[in-house]
């Protein structure tokens, strides 16, 4: 079992202490007898410990940046919501497949924002910019906020916030168990818990760091029970051997576990395996003994964004991934709603 997330590492920016958050989470790294070290910018965490690369990645992957966020403008975040909002960039988890760690190029360090309320304040004008249309943010684009939360209780504050609205909605996805301090926080319906699912085989290879499937499913069971919407995003889907018997296990499992009441309200997610050349290279240097199968000869290439082609699986085996998980869910979940195949 992963135990929650403790930094081995702490940096501070120096407008952190600012924030009453910064100044605690200070303290209470502190009084955990964890190394701390001032910066004036996260851009300055390069001196790492670690001999070489690869120590240096993992050091990383353990080190917190008590930060803050400056750039108050939110991406776009399709298909899953309309816009991603930032608590927290980084990941401890150790996902071979990882979009973040091309997207973070050589920061993988974790970074916690601590002015929560100016995040807060600009969905709040996002929201207003919509109204009476409902918005949806996404917490989850840069990182698995939910990993570092027992911490810093950034989500809790934010599941409160959006369980005031009128207009917003909340959406996070995780793949890690420690959830018991938002159990009790006020969502009010707001907030969709959704969890990242997979095949034993694909979280036993190549999602090291994270929680296993039975302890996310048991996580998922007690957000139910709290009143959430809950959600299951399967990704990425894998074509490893013995595929379809893995995810319908997969499906079993959660049927078994899942109480009557959650699934009234319940969404699934599908998203297939894909990477580009550049993730590639990257994957190889980080998990150089990695059994992910990269061979661009066995998938289709497709247009990506910023214009970088990604390789996905062929038109047929994603019809067979659509038609074999698509059906598992229907007969399992027959009131459940599956949003998107991408
Ligand atoms: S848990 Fe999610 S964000 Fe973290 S390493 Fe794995 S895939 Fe990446």
């Amino acid at each position: 079992m992963v135990k929650p997330f403790v930094p081995e590492l702490v940096y501070v920016e120096p407008r952190a202490l600012e924030y009453p958050l910064g100044k605690e989470l200070k303290q209470k790294f502190e009084n955990m007898g964890i190394e701390i070290r001032h910066t004036t910018s996260h851009n300055q965490v390069r001196n790492l410990p670690g001999d070489n690369h690869f120590q240096r990645y993992r050091t990383a992957k353990s080190t917190l940046v008590i930060g803050i966020r400056k750039t108050l403008k939110f991406d776009t975040s399709k298909p899953s919501a309309e816009y991603a909002i930032p608590f927290v960039t980084g990941c401890m988890g150790h996902c071979h497949y990882c979009y973040l760690q091309t997207t973070m190029g050589d920061k993988p360090y974790i970074r916690t924002y601590v002015n929560v309320d100016e995040i807060l304040e600009s969905a709040e004008e996002y929201m207003q910019q919509r109204a009476p249309e409902p918005t949806r943010f996404e917490a989850s684009c840069t990182s698995d906020v939910v990993g570092v939360d027992h911490l810093t209780h950034t989500l809790k504050q934010a599941i409160e916030y959006f369980g005031k609205t009128e207009h917003g909605q909340l959406r996070f996805v995780t793949k890690f168990a420690h959830i018991d301090h938002l159990l009790d926080a006020e969502h009010n319906g707001r907030t969709r818990f959704r969890f990242s699912i997979n095949s034993d085989y694909v979280i036993k290879y190549f999602e090291p760091g994270t929680s296993r499937l039975h302890e996310r499913i048991e996580a998922a069971v007690k957000a139910a029970r709290a009143g959430y919407p809950l959600g299951f995003i399967i990704a990425p889907i894998y074509l490893h051997e013995g595929w379809k018997e893995g995810y319908r296990e997969m499906m079993e499992k959660l049927n078994k576990a899942l109480p009557a009441d959650a699934r009234k309200d319940l969404t699934f997610e599908m998203i297939q395996h894909r990477f580009t050349k550049p993730a590639k290279r990257v994957i190889q240097k980080n998990y150089p003994m990695t059994k992910l199968e990269l061979d661009e000869s066995k998938r289709k290439w497709k247009w990506g964004r910023y214009g970088i082609g990604k390789y996905v699986y062929t038109n047929e085996e994603q019809e067979d991934m659509k038609d074999t998980i698509g059906s598992y869910i229907a007969s399992y979940f027959p009131e459940a709603s599956l949003d998107y195949f991408t």
